[in-house]
């Protein structure tokens, strides 16, 4: 049979075995302590048991007078308690009662310390008590020295300790194994939601992502893991959410240019047609190209990003250079529509990729541009502020929505979808901006009214390296 390897069980024989020690002690100890008190017990009836026997001790003309207390020995009933006891002088042995144990020897108390348990040639144990005591002669006041012994056999002790031995012999057991099976269906109780995590985490693929752990029913160790691992979970399904949602609108975008690209040409094969005619479709063809390749170099920058690859190639340059060289590059976009764009700026430099932040700046300037109607101002402002820079897209555009705003970073993302499409916006170029504003350490914000224009911040450190 092949032994189940669980925490459960493995929790249960640790318990079993702590029972067991537990009691085993508990059990020695009572035992010590009730032979410990009954010995006493027995010492104090033995000490008691002194007195009516020195009173029928008796002293005649100057010798122990041993008929005397032959006489009385009955009377004294000490046999009934199983207590025997001897007299002696100095050396020798007086008078020994009818009941002592034929196989006790024992030295004259003078000579001799005993131990409080003596053990008999063949037989049993004995408590002994030595007292030494003064008899008076009667009729004198004359008082001689003598050692009364008094024993009993410790089997009445052991009497006792036996059973309370035998009780241990049959209740540990009983315990031990009413507390291996309880702690057996405890432990298997409450690691329960162990094994339901387990299930749970083997059924769940990318396509059932949306399982969870039932509610834990108490906030304890468990009932954390089980949270923790349901929160897991919501992160994995809206990351994988996430992806997917990407992949769709990826595939969707570059749909549209190549359909119109497909149809065009199509309808330009149907027949035989003049070259000025060919022209126009490769023309508009190209520029669907460029349409793609513009998305398609985007969606490289971004999954660059999103796996690390993408290094920062960090170089000491001028801020105010970097933001002329993009107004020049979007110049021409900008006149198309008579918008002037203005540049207020002291020349900072900072230790930034210059490439990055070109594609920044040019990525907001479009911005700024493609949604202003025309004849309208596009205000640039770089100053230094502590140990960073501070730039101000301010343009009087269309403006973003206040309920769209919260989304305009996202991949794809177009406040108003049919005007980008028109405008050529594939709704990545704020995600690229706060990748890049990100990867420098610095902040991007964005306030917008409708109707009245859009103003965008970007903080960037002077510093790289420091920050
Ligand atoms: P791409 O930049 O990839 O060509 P896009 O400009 O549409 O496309 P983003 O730059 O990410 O995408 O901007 C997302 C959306 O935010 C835009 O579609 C637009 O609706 C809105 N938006 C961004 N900047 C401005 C602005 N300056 N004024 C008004 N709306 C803006
Ligand atoms: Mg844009």
């Amino acid at each position: 049979m092949k032994i189940p390897n669980t925490i459960s069980l493995r929790l249960a024989l640790w318990y079993t075995l702590l029972v067991f020690l537990a009691l085993v002690c508990f059990g020695w100890l009572i035992l010590w302590i009730t032979a410990n008190e009954t010995y006493d017990q027995q010492r104090s009836m033995l000490k008691e048991k002194t007195i009516p026997i020195a009173e029928h001790l008796d002293v005649d003309r100057g010798k122990f007078d041993k008929e005397h207390i032959e006489d009385k020995e009955q009377e004294l009933r000490l046999h009934e308690y199983g207590i025997f006891f001897e007299v002696w002088d100095n050396k020798r042995l007086l008078f020994r009662s009818r009941n002592f144990p034929l196989d006790l020897e024992l030295p004259p108390p003078a000579e001799s310390d005993l131990p409080d348990i003596v053990k008999a040639e063949n037989t049993y144990r004995y408590q002994i008590l030595t007292e030494p005591i003064s008899i008076y002669e009667s009729g004198s006041k004359k008082s001689f020295p003598f050692f009364l012994r008094l024993g009993r056999s410790d089997l009445y002790v052991e009497r006792i300790l036996d059973r309370i031995r035998v009780l241990s012999l049959f209740l540990i057991p009983i315990a031990v194994a009413i507390a291996a099976f309880s702690g057996w269906i405890l432990a298997r109780r409450a690691l329960r939601p162990v094994d339901e995590i387990t299930r749970t985490a083997q059924n769940i693929s990318v396509h059932s992502l949306d399982r969870r752990l039932p509610e834990p029913r108490y906030d304890d160790e468990l009932g954390r893991l089980s949270k923790t691992f349901n929160a897991l979970l919501e992160r994995i399904q809206a990351g994988v959410e996430k992806i997917q949602r990407f992949s769709a609108d990826a595939s969707h975008e570059l749909r549209t240019p190549l359909t119109v690209l497909h149809g065009e040409m199509e309808v330009a094969l149907r027949k035989e047609r003049l070259p000025k005619e060919y022209q126009r479709v490769l023309k508009s063809g190209l520029q669907e190209i460029g349409w793609m390749e513009k998305i398609v170099n985007n969606l490289l920058t971004l999954s660059r990003a999103d796996s690390g690859q993408a290094t920062l190639e960090i170089q000491n340059v001028d801020l105010a250079q970097l933001l002329k060289d993009s107004i020049e590059m979007n110049r021409n976009a900008a006149e198309a529509k008579k918008i002037n764009m203005h540049l207020h700026a002291e020349s900072i430099h900072a230790r930034v990729d210059p490439d990055r932040i070109r594609q920044l700046f040019i990525n907001l300037l479009d911005n700024a541009i493609k949604y202003s109607p025309g004849d309208r101002e596009i205000n640039v402002e770089l100053n230094p502020h502590e140990d960073e820079a501070v730039l101000v897209f301010q343009d009087q555009g269309i403006g973003i929505p206040p309920e769209d705003l919260p989304y305009v970073f996202e991949r794809f993302y177009r406040a108003d979808k049919s005007r980008s499409r028109e405008l050529h916006g594939s709704g990545l170029g704020l995600s690229i901006c706060q990748w890049i504003v990100k990867a420098h350490h610095g902040t991007l914000e964005i306030d917008s009214e409708p109707e009245k224009g859009t103003t965008v911040t970007v903080r960037l450190p002077l510093d790289q390296e420091k920050s």
